[in-house]
């Protein structure tokens, strides 16, 4: 294991985050003995990712599912259930907010509120928290996802309280759009109780789409747990109560167990009612309501389309790709591989050309926001690498295994 070597200017003010690296150790890979990496034979998804499963084929649980979507399930039955949800939580004269959708201008959100407010007669109020890094295209794509005819809020945070936790979330958890995660499912239950609109819906069950946990699917009541679980990798906010006050804290408090039970708040996601297709969504996006792409790749992938908003994604990929060993394009290859755009050996290529770049462009941005030098940022990148994914071979980090 890597020692942490991160040496601060402000010693007081990063003692305590120092103090808790032992929680590092819930985060990085192990391999129970015996145990090999694994790759799966139809995409390439790798048994480090989090509650990835495999049946006795070699086939991992989100080729399953895909297979299942494909095959199994009545899409025209789901739909009706939708249909029958929005009937529910309809505002029938349109006068106040029925549903609530995170939308920060993106292709998937942008999809979701079109397709409720155009094809469900649905009233969405739009909600997103300003990234930590706004790029100018994820500003420019919320303005035009707005200008297109939504009711839209941007909550900016206090950015000096945005940036310690930032800080905190790299340190501790390698989790630098920490603040974002928890701020923005926060607001939305926040904005929904305080509006009184029942109803809130996210795009895609991640577990579900992606290889994971057997989800919870469907319409769902929103307790405290499901989001310290799913959504904030077991931390509860409230931990960081030791370093920030209550009224620093505010866009990131948790509602009481009390306050969700009498909220009656639902929550649930739109890959449970229609086949999750991002290539689909962008090109609505693009169509309806003015969504721009790169004019050349995302670092570390081959795509232009997702994620463009914040500079800090960027950071956040390839901490996935040192945590876990694979990176952005190998996830969006499994994703293409899965919807049948490419086949093994093209996604094979692409991942050995593109995989696990650094941002080199951004560092400075990042060494300035996080207030590191270059070995400090660094020595706290190298400290999530495990030993079972990662070596040093002639003084270089190289992964212990092969992509094939
Ligand atoms: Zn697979």
């Amino acid at each position: 294991m890597n020692q942490l070597e991160y040496e601060s200017n402000n010693k007081t003010k990063d003692k305590k985050i120092l103090s808790n690296v032992d929680q590092k150790n819930w985060i990085h890979f192990k391999l129970k003995p015996g145990e090999k990496i694994i790759m799966c034979k139809r995409c390439l998804t790798l048994s480090t990712r989090p509650r990835a499963q495999y049946d006795q084929n070699g086939i991992c649980n989100a080729c399953r599912w895909s297979e299942f979507k494909k095959s199994k399930i009545d899409w025209n039955k789901r739909w009706k259930e939708l249909e029958i949800i929005c009937d529910d939580f309809r505002c029938s004269d349109g006068s106040k907010w029925d549903v609530l959708v995170p939308c920060s201008g993106g292709k998937d959100g942008t999809y979701v509120a079109w397709m409720l407010k155009n094809k469900l007669n649905m009233h969405p109020l739009c909600i997103t928290m300003k990234p930590q890094m706004q790029t100018e295209i994820g500003r420019k794509n919320l303005e035009n996802f707005a200008n297109s005819g939504f009711d839209h809020i941007l909550i900016t945070p206090n950015p000096k309280i945005y940036q310690s936790l930032a800080k905190r979330g790299l340190i501790e958890q390698g989790r630098p759009k920490m603040p974002f995660v928890i701020g923005i499912s926060l607001l939305i239950i926040n904005f929904a109780l305080k509006f009184n609109i029942p109803l809130i819906f996210y795009g895609e069950e991640g577990e579900e789409e992606y290889g994971g946990a057997t989800s919870q699917i469907g319409k769902y009541k929103i307790t405290r747990d499901y989001l310290i679980n799913y959504y904030y990798s077991g931390h509860d906010p409230s931990e960081y109560l030791d370093e920030f006050s209550r009224e620093e804290l505010k866009w990131w408090q948790l509602p009481s167990d009390k306050d969700f039970e009498e909220s009656g708040l639902y929550l649930t996601h739109w890959s449970h009612y229609e086949n999750w297709d991002p290539y689909k969504h962008y090109l609505l996006a693009r169509d309806k309501c003015g969504f721009q792409t790169l004019p050349h790749r995302s670092v570390g992938t081959y795509t232009n389309f997702a994620q463009l908003d914040d500079d800090l994604q960027d950071l956040h990929a390839y901490l996935m790709y040192i945590k876990f060993g694979f990176g952005r394009c190998w996830s969006d290859a499994c994703i293409d591989i899965r919807r049948g755009a490419m086949d093994r050996d093209q996604a094979i290529a692409l991942v050995k050309a593109y995989d696990g770049e650094f941002p080199d462009q951004l560092l400075n941005k990042y060494l300035d926001y996080f207030e590191m030098t270059e070995k400090e940022f660094f020595n706290v990148i190298d400290s999530f690498r495990s030993p079972d994914i990662w070596e040093k071979v002639n003084g270089e980090w190289k992964l212990k295994f092969e992509i094939k």
